[in-house]
């Protein structure tokens, strides 16, 4: 890892001190510190104030116990959490994520992101992130509804639509955002629309949502190339990942005029060269929770499936990792930019890792990080929960008009405060240092809280 700015380097051990063994956490919090450098020199009320240590400290940490009962009938405990990071621009938001990975550095490097990611969108939104250690995969919809009636018995008190509003993530798609919002109902006696997002659009979701976090990743890259005189058009793109996030990228990119012609999931990967077929891809990854590897077996000689390798194996002009951290490697983005590619854009939460940021960065490649690139899923949670407020819902071309504007804004954004801050043209200091200087300024007008 790089070496941080004197004044950052005793927060750093802190948080180290603080939080043993949250590696993913420290991550997160070193990748944001690593950009801060110029922030302080020219703001030291920052500092004075103790802004940065209080952002590094969440609000409040909730651990619980989930007891469930599987099919068998026999007794299955999990644990769950919410952390409610930051409340200085509006309530908690961020999602759930049900992964047998998930544990408490998870959700805290998942929440500190996304504090800077919900304040590049502009909008009145804090950050926080939740889940549980449980694996919705190989479950029957009665187990996945036993498992979140029981996570939400807990997490009712404390949610609210003007206290914490979670969506969804990895592994917590609309079926599991369904009965976790019935439960609630059961609980409260309330139809309070506003207290989830990611909702059914028959109980009050909104247009886009489920393609929001896909389709804002494309945008942005579309914002980059357009920078360059460019466009999708002809381009060779491999998604990581065949999930909520990855299905709207491939989507998005085919209507741009691009093809995706490889993704992936735990697994493996699948090469299509005539460019992946979406309605398969959602037929066998939605509707039949089927793998890649049914996929390729389904599309015939089209596809080559590859089992246990990298899917950046695979060359191609712009790559978007859109499964999960750490997934895109120093090795992995060589391979990368040894192939020729141009572009890179993180539809997940840091899936790069720090030495592979940096040899992109070195190797010329334009580098959009989660937190400015993935914003545009929540960005659209933000949306619905206005459309929730006003009672109102909007038409899906409404609704992706705002997004691809809130995208180009946030794109806009970084490159401005990029220069203003003496990194021309490198998208994670923007990111981060737009981000912070939003929130850090609302934690200074609302005084020591
Ligand atoms: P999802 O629907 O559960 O899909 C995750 C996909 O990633 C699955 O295909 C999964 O495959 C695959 N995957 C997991 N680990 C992998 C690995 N080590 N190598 C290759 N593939 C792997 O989740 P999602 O909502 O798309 O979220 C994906 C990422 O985007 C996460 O980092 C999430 O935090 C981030 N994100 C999501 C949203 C959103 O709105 N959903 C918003 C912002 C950021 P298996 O089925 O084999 O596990």
């Amino acid at each position: 890892m790089s070496q941080l700015d004197h004044r950052l380097s005793g927060i750093y051990a802190e948080v180290l001190q603080r939080n043993p063994g949250e590696t993913e956490f420290h991550q997160a919090v070193h990748e944001v510190l690593d950009s801060l450098g110029p922030v302080v020199s020219k703001h030291p009320e920052y500092t004075d104030a103790a802004v940065i240590r209080r952002l590094c400290e969440p609000e409040r940490q909730i651990i619980f116990r989930v007891p469930w009962v599987d099919d068998s009938g026999a007794v299955q405990i999990n644990r769950g959490f919410r952390v409610e990071f930051n409340s200085a621009l509006g309530p908690y938001k961020g999602g759930l994520r049900f992964h047998p990975s998930v544990y408490l550095g998870i959700v805290k490097f998942l929440g500190f992101e996304q504090i800077f990611k919900n304040a590049l969108t502009g909008m009145p939104i804090g950050g926080g992130k939740g889940g549980s250690d449980f694996d919705p995969r190989g479950r029957s919809d009665g187990e996945v509804m036993r498992f979140c009636q029981s996570f939400m018995t807990e997490l009712y008190r404390h949610l609210g639509e003007h206290t914490d509003v979670p969506a969804g993530d990895t592994g917590v798609g609309r079926r599991e955002l369904g009965y976790l919002f019935g439960q609630y109902k059961r609980i409260t006696n309330r139809y309070e629309s506003g207290v989830l997002t990611g909702k059914g659009l028959s109980w009050g979701g909104s247009q886009v949502r489920r393609e929001a976090t896909g389709y804002g990743v494309v945008f942005f890259v579309d914002e980059i190339l357009r920078a360059g005189g460019d466009s999708f058009d002809g381009k060779r793109v491999v998604v990581s990942g065949a999930g909520n996030v990855a299905i709207y990228a491939v989507e998005k990119v085919h209507e741009l005029g691009g093809t995706v012609v490889a993704c992936s999931d735990s697994s493996g990967y699948v090469v299509d060269e005539k460019g992946i077929d979406l309605d398969l891809l959602k037929d066998v990854k939605e509707s039949r929770r089927g793998r890649i590897e049914d996929y390729a077996q389904a599309r015939g000689e089209h596809a080559q499936y590859v089992a246990g390798r990298s899917v950046w194996d695979v060359p191609c002009d712009i790559a978007l990792p859109c499964a999960t951290q750490n997934e895109l490697d120093h090795d992995a983005a060589a391979t990368l930019v040894r192939n020729g590619c141009r572009i890179v854009a993180e539809g997940a939460n840091m899936p790069t890792t720090p030495d592979a940021v940096r040899l992109l960065a070195e190797a010329g490649v334009a580098f959009a990080p989660g937190k400015a690139a993935n914003a545009g899923g929540v960005a659209t949670s933000a949306l619905e929960m206005q459309q929730n407020a006003s009672r109102d819902s909007w038409s899906f071309e409404l609704t992706e008009e705002r997004l691809a504007a809130i995208m180009r804004g946030i794109h806009e954004r970084c490159l401005v405060t990029a220069d203003e801050y003496g990194a021309p043209g490198n998208y994670v200091a923007g990111a981060n240092i737009a981000g912070f200087i939003q929130v850090a300024d609302a934690m200074l007008a609302l005084g020591l809280v």
